[in-house]
């Protein structure tokens, strides 16, 4: 490799930037891109890979989509940014009624937030204040899954699981939440009373101090990648009814179809008090998250000492990424998406099965778009990640997870050069 834009981008980069989760000073190898369109991300030096991450479940459209463009260019001829304090535009209310339309009756009202960590604290903080608001202050401690990821701020960090999410390095400045068993449930299983007993012990104990349970609906995500029952989802529903607990569903990873329905309450036909949204909201295009709640949690909130929700980031509903995520929403409902999700699905489950011969393999799984070699032992990133680019395939496992969650748009002969590098390195370690 001695292309010198190579070169120099990597040396710049080491010189100056952090990377996410990686050692600043001799961390693993970093790979320029200098443009990307379709599936196709195009390194510095000329080669090209097929992307099997989406850009972290965002890109469903893929990379430099015309319709998508458009949408950008539009609006910037019209206005790029307005602070959101006392003012609105068309792309803040057509995508906030959007969002309200395609999600189920009673998530009525939208907060609009710069990404998804921020949405999650915004459903945290609407929780707490909405029990404030009813005379119940004392209700403030959250309950979320182990093995769950719902972002890097601090209120999202203290939901994530303790072990993964490292809690120990951030000692007491990070809230102490409580935590109940990941669902064991397979997906396509039912939910016994068992996989309950732990989550209605807690709430029956420490209900009077619990604002909020969140879980990611159905697929955990940079938790552990695991797919569990949707009657789980209704077990819970009817837990948080029962003790007055709200119920948050962060769909951040797994709402825009990632799983086979639009979004993954869908499955359960469970309606949650609070919804996050992210990811793949706009396409991949900007960075744009949505808290939605219902009226009653809005009305609890107007009544409490504030008179108001107290939060309002900067960038809220900038009119780029709202534009962008209207034009994404409609280029996704325009097309046979669940076909394709579905065909998506079928692929990576035969593209993948080759590994579950392999003695170091201890799981292979498949759900909606999402594809996973689960390995027996965690993956040693420095040695993992070029064996990818050099087979082609932009892959980045985590842990001991090994997965593609693509672009919507890959086409079968990709799928199958995406899964047979996969399968490849899995043989190779
Ligand atoms: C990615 C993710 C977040 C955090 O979103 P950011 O935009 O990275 O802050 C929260 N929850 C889930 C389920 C996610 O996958």
């Amino acid at each position: 490799m001695t292309d010198t834009r190579w070169d120099d981008l990597q040396r710049g980069d080491s010189a100056v930037i952090w990377h996410p989760y990686a050692p600043a000073v001799n961390g693993p190898e970093i790979f320029p891109i200098v443009s990307a369109s379709g599936v196709r991300l195009d390194l510095a030096d000329g080669r090209q890979l097929i992307d099997g991450m989406a850009s972290w479940w965002c890109a469903i459209h893929g990379y430099n989509h015309p319709t998508l463009n458009r949408a950008v260019e539009t609006q910037l001829d019209a206005v790029s940014h307005l602070m959101f304090g006392g003012l609105t535009h068309p792309p803040a209310v057509a995508l906030a009624q959007m969002l309200v339309e395609l999600t189920p009756p009673g998530l009525d009202r939208v907060f609009f937030s710069d990404s998804g960590s921020v949405a999650v604290e915004v459903a945290m903080k609407m929780a707490i204040q909405y029990w404030y608001g009813m005379s119940q202050p004392r209700k403030h401690k959250l309950v979320a899954l182990r093995n769950g990821y719902h972002g890097d701020t601090f209120g999202a960090m203290s939901l994530c699981d303790p072990v993964t999410g490292m809690h120990h390095l951030f000692g007491d400045a990070l809230s102490k939440q409580l935590f109940a068993p990941a669902p064991e449930c397979p997906f396509d299983d039912l939910c016994t009373d068992n996989e309950m007993v732990e989550i209605t012990a807690l709430l029956s104990q420490q209900h009077q101090d619990i604002a909020a349970v969140i879980v990611e609906p159905v697929v955990q995500g940079a938790g552990g990648m695991r797919f569990y029952s949707p009657e789980y989802l209704v077990k819970l529903r009817a837990l948080c009814d029962h003790y007055e607990v709200l119920l948050i569903f962060d769909e951040i990873a797994t709402g825009f179809g990632r799983t086979g329905k639009l979004f993954a309450l869908e499955h359960a036909d469970v309606v949650p008090d609070i919804l996050c949204l992210g990811k793949a909201l706009t396409g991949g295009y900007m960075t744009l998250a949505a808290t939605l709640c219902s009226e009653r949690m809005c009305s609890g909130i107007t009544n409490s000492e504030a008179g108001a929700f107290m939060h309002g980031p900067t960038f809220m509903a900038n009119p780029l990424a709202c534009a962008t995520a209207i034009a994404s929403i409609q280029l996704l409902l325009s097309q046979p998406w669940q076909r394709t999700v579905q065909r998506l699905q079928v692929e990576l489950a035969h593209g993948l099965a080759p590994a579950r011969t392999l003695d170091n393999v201890a799981e292979v799984r498949t759900l909606g778009a999402i594809g996973v070699i689960e390995l027996k032992e965690a993956v040693d990133m420095r040695t993992v990640q070029p064996m990818f680019v050099d087979r082609g395939v932009w892959v980045r496992p985590f842990g001991k997870l090994i997965y593609a969650m693509p672009p919507y748009i890959m086409a079968s002969a990709d799928v199958a050069t995406l899964t047979a590098a996969m399968v490849d390195v899995a043989a190779h370690l």
